[in-house]
């Protein structure tokens, strides 16, 4: 994928911020929500007016906590906010208010598997709270920048992970982790084109056995998973090219234009910011209790990764469908449903990850807009799995009526258009003829009513077939057989 040097090591440690998806801004009642006719979500504490006090959003620290226990880290049982102060003209305050000292969780991992299914832990320094600043418009207007301060104040979640991802692709695959976590966790929409997710990713290089780590830099708000990758593939050739031409690394921060795939210098060393972060004086301190903890940990939903250990573990998938299956959290519930109504969980994979996961493509809507039932799925895979139906009948044409919604019932479908498989039907029609032949005075019970006795011709049925007759087939093609017997009468 890229040329890894043999002669060093990168360490890259990742600095991501999380927009939260609540309702309301981190301090305030203005509404959070995307996309909205600029500065139209800013009363008096978004903008930081004299006398103006702002009011913890229990929603943000709610979110804090569930991301900190579903990374293992270590909840604060006290945390408090911090002013990081700097001038800029989308921030009106003229500071932000974030976590300093005391963020709300410390520690904890991010578990990243690769594509032959290796695990590795990535260790996280902390996770903290703060507000968003406004947004700089640059490219509207020909002479001048614009401001929205609709994201003033919107609540975001920074992590910050360890310097021990240690390559561009690990750092692809940390980022991609850390979107399907929030998503799961239902606290971002994790959208990186809109900047719900932003990274700042920090790199050196150092010689491979050398111990203590290189002198970093940090480039600045990549707003694509591809872009963290090739940004830090850009910026290890450069330290690379720099350290071999007998220069050094300097303490930079840089930019990168994803359309030259080029870094620019944002800052240096000399003119790096010093945010003379002091405690928020209009917050208190705030106190976490164990039943509070207790409460979140009992809504917490499988994650990501035990979704996966699931389909690759007990359920032997490849770690490939497994990845696939576990990315939304909509997709592997259904697709666990499907699982406990049929033993064929390989074809109901197959379902899912082409003709369903292409709908969902299609469309652009979500499992439950799509209108398909697990059971629906479940009983489309039975009867592929055993004959009653061919594979392309059930997708090209059984699923589109399901989904359009007139009939519900995939095997009734298949019985009013006559696609069941002529050989299948008349198979289980022949052993039934046969095991009637045998059992001539349980079969005229039968005919007169007793309809327990079914059970008996269809476990004849079963050994006959060596367990492969559809039961539903089987059921409709025994009254039949039945009925036209009476008929005959
Ligand atoms: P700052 O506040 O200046 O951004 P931090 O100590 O918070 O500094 O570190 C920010 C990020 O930089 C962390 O993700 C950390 O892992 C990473 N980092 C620190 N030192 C190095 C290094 N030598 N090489 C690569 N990344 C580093
Ligand atoms: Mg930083």
């Amino acid at each position: 994928m890229f040329s890894q040097s043999e002669k060093y090591a990168v360490n890259i440690g990742l600095e991501i911020h999380v927009q939260l998806s609540t309702q309301s801004k981190t301090f305030s009642a203005d509404s959070a929500a995307f996309g909205r006719e600029p500065n139209t979500r800013v009363n008096v504490i978004s903008l930081g007016h004299p006398g103006t006090l702002p009011k913890l959003n229990s929603k943000v620290v709610e979110y804090a906590v569930l991301l900190g226990l579903a990374t293992k880290s270590g909840i604060a049982r006290n945390f408090s906010f911090a002013r990081k102060n700097y001038f800029y003209t989308d921030l009106p305050k003229g500071y932000q208010i974030s976590q300093d000292k005391e963020p709300v969780c410390l520690g904890g991992f991010i578990r990243i598997v690769d594509e032959e299914g290796k695990r590795k832990d990535i260790r996280l320094t902390r996770i903290h709270m703060e507000e968003d600043a406004g947004k700089s418009i640059h490219d509207q207007d020909p002479e001048f920048s614009k401001i929205d301060l609709n994201r003033a104040g919107v609540p975001l979640l920074e992590i910050v992970s360890e310097p021990e991802i240690s390559s561009p692709l690990e750092a692809y695959h940390y980022v991609s982790e850390v979107r399907r976590l929030v998503r799961h966790l239902g606290i971002s929409d994790g959208n990186m084109e809109e900047g719900s997710l932003r990274c700042d990713a920090n790199v050196s290089i150092r010689l491979k056995d050398a111990v203590q780590l290189g002198t970093r830099t940090e480039i600045k708000n990549l707003n694509s998973i591809n872009f963290v990758k090739k940004a830090i593939i850009k910026e290890m050739k450069r330290q690379e090219e720099l350290i071999e031409s007998g220069a050094a690394v300097m303490r930079q921060t840089l930019g990168y234009n994803s359309t030259t795939d080029e870094l620019y210098l944002l800052r240096s060393k000399e003119e790096a910011h010093d945010y003379r972060y002091f405690p928020e004086p209009d917050l208190p301190r705030f106190v976490i209790g164990e039943e509070y903890i207790q409460n979140i940990k009992k809504q917490m939903a499988v994650l990501p990764w035990e979704w996966q250990d699931r389909f690759s573990g007990e359920m032997g998938l490849s770690g490939y469908d497994a990845a696939l299956l576990a990315e939304e959290k909509d997709l592997a519930q259904f697709f666990s449903e499907i699982t406990a109504l049929t033993p064929h969980i390989k074809a109901a994979a197959n379902w899912m990850i082409g003709p369903v996961r292409s709908l969902l493509n299609e469309r652009k809507c979500s499992l439950s807009e799509l209108g398909i039932k697990p059971s629906q799925i479940a009983r489309l895979v039975e009867m592929t799995q055993n004959g009653t139906v061919n594979l392309n009948v059930a997708q090209q044409q059984i699923l589109p009526i399901l989904l359009s919604g007139v009939k519900d019932d995939p095997y009734e479908i298949a019985v009013e258009h006559q696609w069941l498989k002529e050989s299948d039907t008349e198979k289980i029609r022949s052993a039934l003829l046969e095991i009637l032949a045998r059992f001539p005075d349980k079969a005229e019970d039968y005919r007169k009513g007793k309809k327990n006795l079914a059970g008996l011709f269809m476990g004849e049925l079963m050994k006959k077939t060596g367990g492969k007759a559809d039961p539903k087939v089987a059921m409709e093609i025994l009254n039949a057989i039945v009925s036209e017997k009476k008929e005959e009468r």
